[in-house]
Parts: structure tokens; sequence; C-alpha cells
């Protein structure tokens, strides 16, 4: 079995509390190849980094989520400019939009993505998109900015928006979700989806694969979607994670 890349993780989260390094080094002596550690929040980016200073093989992506963009400091785009010059920071991310729950203010959440995906551009970095219930939003928002590189991080999308995000050049991420039965849609949109636009994350803690639906996700679960995947795409296991962790050395630039 070959390492395989988890390209979106929160190794920041309070799930890790009681076990983070410990559960790191071993996932990265054993079976992960590099961590992409998202740190998605204004008081969470210095956890990120931390992890992404202490571990070789683990860079970290700074941004602000849609959900978390309330009570920002003034300043916050700066202080991302500035920590984003760090040589352990991949990506600005993740960033996008939320629709799910009608109270979520959409006017600020537009402003919040469309300032992030300006700042990466400016400093020529790739960009990991959360789109959830705001499909057309997003869509017209990456149509008029045009990042150079971004992906779609979770996917689970109609074959239609995926043609479209194929089109706007962004690759496609899966998490654990793929294995899911209910999962109809993300299979058909992964069959869809090029290998060379294709990559694999976790975004654990949340989003384990079957069979461990439900539990404590970690970077290792990777495999199990890989294994996916590879059924979906007609390839060996092994072969599509190469390629997957190829696509996010290129992609990350790691
Ligand atoms: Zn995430």
């Amino acid at each position: 079995m070959i390492k395989v890349t988890d390209t979106h993780a929160h190794y920041d989260d309070e799930a890790f509390d009681a076990d983070r390094y410990e559960l790191l080094d071993r996932l990265l002596s054993e079976s992960v190849n590099k961590i992409v550690t998202v740190g998605c929040a204004f008081d969470r980016w210095e956890a990120a980094l931390e992890l992404a200073e202490r571990y070789e093989n683990v860079y970290a992506a700074l941004g602000v989520h849609p959900e978390d963009i309330y009570d920002m400091p003034s300043d916050y785009l700066e202080r991302l400019r500035e920590l984003s010059k760090h040589p352990k920071v991949a990506a600005v991310g993740e960033i996008g939009l939320d629709y799910h729950y009608d109270e979520y203010d959409r006017e600020k959440q537009i402003e919040a993505f469309r300032s992030q995906l300006m700042l990466a551009d400016e400093l020529s970095m790739p960009v990991i998109i959360h789109s959830r219930d705001a499909t057309s939003d997003t869509l017209e928002i990456l149509r008029e900015l045009r990042p150079k590189k971004a992906v779609m991080h979770c996917f689970s999308g109609s074959v239609e928006t995926t043609r479209q995000l194929l089109s706007l050049g962004l690759y496609i991420s899966f998490t654990g979700l793929l294995t899911f039965k209910n999962a109809k849609k993300a299979v058909e949109a992964c069959a869809e989806v090029p290998l060379d636009c294709l990559m694999l994350e976790t975004d654990c803690p949340y989003m384990a694969p079957v069979p461990f639906r439900g539990e404590r996700c970690d970077s290792s679960m990777v495999h199990m979607t890989a294994a996916k995947a590879a059924e979906i795409k007609g390839l060996d296991t092994d072969e599509l994670i190469r390629i997957c962790n190829e696509n996010a050395d290129k992609f990350f630039g790691i």
C-alpha cells in the first residue's frame, strides 16, 4: 500500500486535542504521504501554522470559511496576507459560500469570498473552495474572478456543475462522502472528472468514509476514498493514489 496525500484536513480541531501529535507521528510514518491542514477561522491560523512548522510533510492552508466570517477583526485580510507569506502556507482556504442556514448573511459571505479570492490572486496562491447550497452564486463569482488555480473541496454536486467547474479550470476533490451508500451524485461526478483534475481529502475530523462513518476521521482514511475512486475509474488503487498525490504536489506546489 502506497502512502496517500490528504489535501484537506483540520488537525487544529479540538477532536484531536487528546492525541494530536501521537496521531500525526503515526500517520506520517505509516500510511500518509503529505497533509494540508486547513486553518479556516481567524483564531485558528496560528494552530494550523504550528503543525506545518512542526512536521516536514504537513502544510497549511489559511483562510476564513463562510461560516466563520462573523466577528472578524477589520484587518483580517492584512493579517492573512502576512501569514500567507510563510513558506509552509500552501493555499488560501477554505473560502466560499454556505447558504445552508437561512440566517447566514449572504452579502457578507460574498464580500469575504471575493476579497480572499483577490488576495490569493495577488499572492499567486492556489485556493480551496467550500460551497454548500450556493452553486449558482459560487459559479458566478468564479466566472468573474477566474482564480488561476482552485479546487472545489468535498464535492458532491451534479454532473452539470462538475462540467462547469472543469470548464473554469478547477480541480475537484472528494472526501469519504464518495463511499456513502447514498452518494450517487458524487459517484457520477467522480466518473466525470479527468484524472489530472482529481484530488482526494478527508475533511477530518468529519466525513469518515465507510466503514468508519460517524467516527472520528483521520488522514489514513483517504485510502477508502481512493479505493472507491479507483473502482469508479477502473484503475488499481495504488495507481490512482499515485496520480492524485502528483496532482496535489502540482496544485499546492508541495
Ligand atoms: Zn474543511
